[in-house]
């Protein structure tokens, strides 16, 4: 497969160039295949549900071609997936896509893995070792963290704001052994992240050590998040005659989304053949996103706080590829678009819990309330020409191909869940008054002891610690 860049088509690379690179330094842009090849009608219409890890292995094959083997690909997928994702019906015609089965609880596991081990598996004729610097705020530095632990060939340095993120989440950072390691700043996440962007800039560190970045936008973490989307609409297509006796029914896929990774990841699946009629891109305060789709105008903004933090991103890097994918009036045609605040998020958790009985994360709240306002008239004023105000929260004025499915009940959602809502106990607490079970991966963490070092947040130290340690 030849990858090219979303802001110059001229550029041509390879799989292994556009993984250890990340991103096109030259240009700024971001990497992108020149071609979605569809699977085998044959196996998108199938009756029988496929494994997830067969759905891994067709997908990721025409993405490697030449460059990873067969027995190779096959390998990876398996030391990658010893979990899957889980198609959990709540109601006749919604599904939950339970997307933290993985070591960290949280949808990341699915992108983080399958990048360590294709950046492992192309270092492996190098002689030393790939260090990767990665600054984090929570979620990401742990899927990553995680990702990379005890993976040849590779060591972590992960850099997190010191007293900023939740005891929890500083637990999946700090507890790893080995090659990753995580240093507590002293100073804010924009702190840490100057430290490793300085280090990056560095020539004379760069001269004694193979640095790179675990970043969001590595294709490699894009790729197999298309896996669980071909799987879980396959899944559903076969499902939705004993669930709900709808013929021809549309498949809505319903993402909570910040910076847009997971939701490109789903126009990916739905290019080479899943079975997906639209998506709903759901956000919280910050809807950049839905903006866009409304207005046409495209204005990143600074990033405001909200009870789904994962999602808090007023400049989301992968609009990017979907804008270098479709035009406007496509996107417009294909999504629904939507977005909820704080108290909206929490009526989410009710109202799911209430409803269905399935206790939801506030991120997934954000995606289940946007799927219940839109079938609970919502979308029926859409189609009247009733167009709220975009800058409230509710559904965005465009009016997808698909709006009328929904208003005559000929629609089924996917809601996707990214995360366990054990990660964000103290708001489902608040919404419901009740604790969610803690899987025992969690729990295990919490108990492991702590080995951040104490940084502090000049460069010196930094470069200090770094020549002395790796
Ligand atoms: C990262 C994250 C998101 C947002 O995903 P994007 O790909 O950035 O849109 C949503 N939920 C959780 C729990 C996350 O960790």
């Amino acid at each position: 497969m030849i990858y090219t860049d979303t802001r110059d088509s001229s550029v041509k690379v390879d799989f292994r160039t556009a993984v250890l690179n990340g991103m096109n330094a030259k240009t700024g842009g971001l990497y992108i295949p020149v071609e979605f090849p569809k699977l085998d009608k044959a196996f998108t219409d199938r009756t029988t549900d496929p494994s997830f890890r067969e759905v891994a292995f067709e997908m990721a094959k025409p993405y490697v071609k030449d460059e990873i083997p067969d027995g190779d690909l096959e390998s990876i997928i398996e030391d990658c997936y010893p979990f899957t994702s889980q198609v959990c019906p709540i109601d006749p015609v919604t599904y939950v896509l339970e997307l933290f089965h993985g070591p960290t609880c949280a949808f990341k596991d699915f992108g983080a893995r399958f990048m360590a081990r294709t950046m492992s598996y192309f270092n492996r004729s190098e002689k030393d070792n790939l260090h990767i610097l990665v600054a984090t705020s929570g979620d990401t530095g742990s899927a990553v963290g995680s990702a990379f632990h005890n993976v040849p060939g590779i060591d972590v340095t992960i850099l997190y704001p010191d007293g900023k993120i939740s005891p929890l989440q500083e637990k999946q950072l700090s507890t790893f052994t080995g090659n990753v390691r995580a240093l507590k700043v002293k100073g804010t996440f924009d702190d840490c992240q100057a430290l490793v962007k300085k280090a990056f800039v560095d020539q004379d560190l760069r001269s004694k050590f193979r640095l790179s970045s675990a970043n969001s936008i590595n294709i490699s973490r894009l790729l197999p998040q298309a896996f669980y989307y071909m799987y879980s609409s396959i899944v559903v297509k076969n499902r939705i005659p004993h669930d709900s006796k709808i013929e021809n029914p549309a498949i809505l896929m319903v993402v909570p989304s910040g910076n847009f990774g997971n939701l490109t990841s789903g126009l990916i699946a739905k290019e080479m053949g899943a079975p997906i009629t639209g998506f709903v891109a759901a956000t919280n305060a910050n809807h950049t996103i839905p903006d866009w789709i409304a207005t046409g105008d495209y204005n990143t903004r600074p990033s405001v706080a909200t009870l789904s933090n994962a999602m808090d991103v007023g400049a989301p890097s992968n609009y990017e590829r979907i804008a270098a994918m479709y035009k406007l009036e496509d996107v417009r045609k294909m999504f629904a678009s939507y977005w909820t605040d704080d108290a909206g998020t929490i009526e989410g958790i009710k109202q799911c819990s209430s409803n269905t009985g399935y206790i939801i994360d506030p991120h997934g709240a954000v995606a289940w309330k946007a799927w219940d306002d839109m079938r609970n008239g919502g979308m029926e004023k859409l189609l009247k020409g009733e167009k709220g105000d975009y800058t409230k929260p509710g559904l965005t004025a465009n009016v997808p191909e698909w709006a009328q499915k929904v208003v005559d009940k000929e629609a089924c959602a996917v809601i996707l869940e990214t995360a366990h809502p054990a990660k964000f106990g103290a708001t489902v607490v608040n919404a419901l008054g009740r604790e969610p079970s803690m899987p025992e991966r969690l729990e295990k963490v919490m108990s492991l002891p702590d080995n951040a070092i104490p940084m502090e947040k000049d460069y010196d130290s930094f470069k200090e610690w770094l020549v002395s340690n790796l």
